[in-house]
């Protein structure tokens, strides 16, 4: 029997319960023939260069992006061998097409001939911005260069990313080349015996005897906050911070990697006629220059570092009385944090989340989203590709406006982490309105059957800050694709609705609403809140100083400096000098390992996780004055940020939202820095 291709129909939700491996590959390759003949057809010169003779080329762009996002999100969490080949096989080609028309020179004609003609002044001022958003990125990419320039940007663009990928591989083999294997207990007296169970598993697993600690994270990490043996802590934390450089002999040292990705991107910038990488990178964000940020940065530095001071002296002198060491050494600060942090705000992970019932958190969850967006979630039924998926409808006033997917639970092909995906877009799709749909994608233990399901407040906050992607997806006014849900959203501000409904689950009131204990079905009692709230604030002065010198070292090296002259551990030294208030041992090459910046998409943008702090934690503070569930204070953040997409840029949806511009106080406050 011939049975239809799920992935080719498109009109209304996708059957995922019906799809097989098998359907990917054709259906995604039917979706790449369409856009690509609509791309043909609007590089024509016979198609005339207006806005409506475009639309078709953003329509099938959108029913391959389903199609092919649908597949991606398939093999992110029902991972099966055929399906990885058909992914793998598809991939390349699809990179390719995507790639082919961003590059267009026709296409970017077409769009400039928009631009200059007569009929663009009738076009919606959303449609003007996206005109000119094409426009730009189409000049990012060098359209505007002479050939032989726009070749040597695509020439350094492809030497960047070989350069990417081997400061990775380089920083991955330093890790694995350390172990430290030892049969003698005392080594690591301290260490819980969950962890010690892992250490016995990786020695095992190495054909060795004892216990085995290695440089990755989950390995690494413990042992530098519950080893009490203080030699073997300098040894891990010594060949953990001088990963991937000269020492060694130098064998995956990316110091000359550094050097000559440092002046690639100054060579693009200046080729794109950028003073610097910097302004390259903020030209589509939404921080205006390199000069902003720093001010920023060196606000929060300062207005952070009383705490700071305060947080380091506190480690000192406990670390003194209690653990008899005269001298925090950097191997030691975790260590003492972690023994201080026990002292003093100390509570049980296991006794706060019998608090957390799934259904309770579900229960407020929504009914905190319901009251100040004026939405109502109801559960409905709906093809899924595992049995444990939910289906959820959005309605506003009874109409259905959005749905999305809820994939709650760990399971085997399934992979690690939390996110939020688009699963189609708020838009019009020929001539029909489509309702956006989402995925929602966590790992939370599945309940052993006939117990309740409970969370830890850590997935509890996970939750909410997926929860807050969601719905800038789902509850956007938009219709244009384009500036659709968090299509186009400036990448310093996309987590600001995502960390402001986190918020949510540090307040009082909502706390309340979310819990019920699983046997007694109590709110959580106002000490256990009081002491988790003081553990989450733990330190955070050392903390903000710490993400401050990272993001103002990555702002500096790519704004001015010289990498042909300049040394970027002089740098980090002076950006050290002038912020930091615990300084690491000299030979620390952090720089080696930051591979946010120099492997990653951080690069002149890793300050981006702070300000988009400052955001929300402003954001937040106006339902703290004005109510915490005042719907007309919700009312207000679904009108002028949520629901306004990238039709409008960043600072303008804030500015409209709060009534001026954002301020770090609120943030500082709601970690404790400052008082309230
Ligand atoms: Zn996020």
């Amino acid at each position: 029997m011939q049975t239809v291709n799920p992935l080719l129909q498109l009109d209304d939700l996708i059957d995922y319960a019906a799809i097989r491996p098998e359907h990917a590959e054709p259906a995604v390759r039917h979706w790449m023939a369409q856009a690509e003949k609509a791309l043909e057809a609007a590089e024509s010169p016979q198609t005339p260069a207006e806005w409506s003779a475009l639309e078709p080329l953003g329509e099938a762009f959108g029913d391959l992006g389903r199609a092919w996002g649908a597949v991606g999100h398939l093999q992110s969490v029902a991972d099966s061998p055929q399906l990885r080949d058909a992914f793998n096989r598809l991939l390349p080609d699809v990179t390719a097409l995507y790639l082919r028309a961003s590059q267009s020179q026709p296409l970017y004609q077409k769009y400039k001939a928009i631009e200059a003609g007569a009929g663009f002044a009738a076009l919606s001022p959303v449609q003007q911005r996206i005109v000119k958003r094409e426009i730009r990125d189409f000049v990012l990419s060098g359209a505007e260069l002479p050939e032989e320039k726009r070749a040597a940007v695509t020439r350094i663009q492809q030497e960047l990313s070989a350069l990417s990928q081997k400061f990775s591989e380089n920083l991955l083999d330093a890790t694995n080349a350390f172990e430290f294997v030892t049969e003698d207990p005392k080594d690591l007296a301290g260490i819980p015996e969950e962890t010690l169970s892992l250490y016995r598993e990786s020695a095992r697993a190495a054909g060795r005897g004892g216990w085995r600690v290695t440089l990755q994270f989950p390995s690494y990490l413990p042992a530098m906050q519950y080893c009490e043996n203080r030699a073997v802590r300098e040894k891990l934390y010594r060949a953990f911070a001088t990963r991937a450089a000269e020492f060694d002999g130098g064998r995956f040292d990316n110091t000359p990697l550094i050097r000559r990705i440092l002046e690639l991107r100054a060579e693009e910038a200046s080729l794109l006629g950028f003073p610097t990488y910097a302004h390259l990178s903020l030209a589509t964000k939404m921080a205006h220059d390199p000069e902003e940020v720093i001010r920023f940065l060196l606000d929060l530095a300062q207005q952070s570092r009383p705490a700071a001071l305060r947080d380091a002296a506190e480690i000192d002198a406990f670390a003194r009385e209690k653990l008899g060491i005269e001298r925090v050494e950097a191997w030691d600060r975790a260590f003492a944090a972690e023994k201080l942090r026990e002292a003093r705000y100390s509570y049980s992970d296991a006794e706060a989340r019998r608090y957390f019932t799934e259904n309770a958190v579900f229960r407020g969850l929504f009914k905190t989203v319901e009251t100040l967006f004026g939405i109502e979630i109801r559960p409905a039924a709906a093809s899924v590709w595992h049995p444990d998926v939910k289906y959820f409808q959005v309605f506003r006033q009874g109409t259905p406006i959005a749905a999305f997917y809820a994939d709650l639970y760990a399971r085997a092909g399934k992979r690690s982490g939390a996110w939020m995906d688009g699963e189609r877009t708020r838009a019009y799709r020929r001539g029909k309105l489509q309702t956006p749909v989402a995925y929602l994608v966590t790992n939370f233990a599945k309940p052993a059957p006939g117990r309740p399901a409970t969370l830890t407040h850590d997935e509890v906050t996970t939750l909410f800050h997926e929860f807050g992607h969601t719905l800038h997806h789902l509850l956007t006014a938009q219709t244009e694709a384009e500036v659709s849900g968090i299509n186009g959203v400036e990448w310093d501000a996309v987590e600001c609705p995502s960390q402001f409904l986190e918020n949510f689950a540090w307040d009082r009131t909502v706390m309340k609403s979310i819990t019920a204990h699983a046997e007694t079905g109590e709110a959580i009692p106002d000490a256990l809140f009081s002491k988790m709230l003081a553990a989450k604030n733990f330190q955070s002065g050392a903390a903000s100083v710490r993400q401050v010198e990272f993001a103002l070292f990555d702002m500096r090296l790519h704004a001015g400096f010289d990498a042909q002259s300049d040394d970027p551990m002089a740098l980090l030294d002076a950006v050290r000098r002038e912020v930091a208030v615990v300084l690491p041992p000299a030979w620390n090459r952090f720089p080696q390992s930051f591979s946010h910046i120099f492997a990653g998409g951080y690069a002149a943008g890793y300050y981006s996780y702070k300000w988009a702090e400052v955001l929300s934690a402003d954001a937040f503070e106006a339902f703290e004055e004005e109510g915490i569930l005042n719907p007309e204070t919700g009312r207000r953040f679904l009108k002028e940020i949520l629901e306004r997409g990238s039709s409008r840029d960043a600072m303008e949806n804030f500015v409209a939202f709060r009534g001026r511009k954002p301020s770090i106080e609120a943030l500082l406050r709601q970690t404790g820095i400052l008082a309230k």
